[in-house]
């Protein structure tokens, strides 16, 4: 798994999700049960059979299942889907780009009210509403600065954007991988030539 998978695969399922990912890597395109993924990696099966759907839930593995002939049990085998992940990665980086932009807009079209012990925090018709009084410690509602909020999301933002920007970037390798090699071929042609001269 590269880094950027890894990240994706950490953020699916943590440490965990890692070393599934890293098992069905080996395997490449052989599958394997789930119970033998959790003799693996030493884990038991509830907590492997768990993770391997949070996988499954992004589409990061695929199964199929098969009854046993012997004592007609059903076996699931599992293995890797790793292929095209990055197009996972920039549609669920997008969803939440959306959803922080429409936060953004809420945070800055809004002014911000709430009590010292922080209970309560509330836009200025809800506080007047309130009469300014926080409904659980009883404690004025004052109005609040949220700059500091609208800086984090505006670097949330920016980094999903940061990082869909470079997954684009790594897919437009991949597909230009052929002629790439071609090219440096010419290049390697014309280090040659140059030699000679
Ligand atoms: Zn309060």
């Amino acid at each position: 798994m590269d880094a950027l998978l890894s990240k994706f695969v950490f953020y699916v399922g943590g440490d965990i999700c890692v070393k599934l990912g890293l098992e069905l890597e080996k395997l490449g395109d052989k599958e394997i049960t789930d119970q033998e993924l959790a003799e693996k990696l030493g884990e038991d099966i509830n907590t492997t059979r768990k993770n391997l759907y949070k996988l499954l839930d992004y589409n990061l593995v695929t199964y199929r299942r098969t009854r046993d002939k012997k004592n007609g049990w059903i076996i699931f085998y599992f293995k890797a889907n790793f292929e095209g992940y990055e197009g996972i990665l920039v549609e669920r980086n997008q969803k939440q780009i959306e959803n922080w932009k429409t936060l953004l807009e809420y945070e800055k079209s809004n002014m911000w009210y709430s009590c010292d012990a922080g209970c309560t925090r509330v836009t200025f018709d809800k506080a007047t509403e309130m009469d300014f009084r926080c409904p659980q410690c009883e404690s004025l509602l004052n109005f609040r600065d949220n700059n500091q909020r609208i800086n984090d999301l505006l670097g949330k933002i920016q980094m999903a954007e940061k990082e869909n920007d470079e997954i684009r970037v790594l897919r437009k390798k991949v597909v230009k991988k052929k002629p790439k090699s071609k090219s440096s071929k010419a290049t390697e042609k014309a280090i040659a030539d140059n030699s000679i001269d």
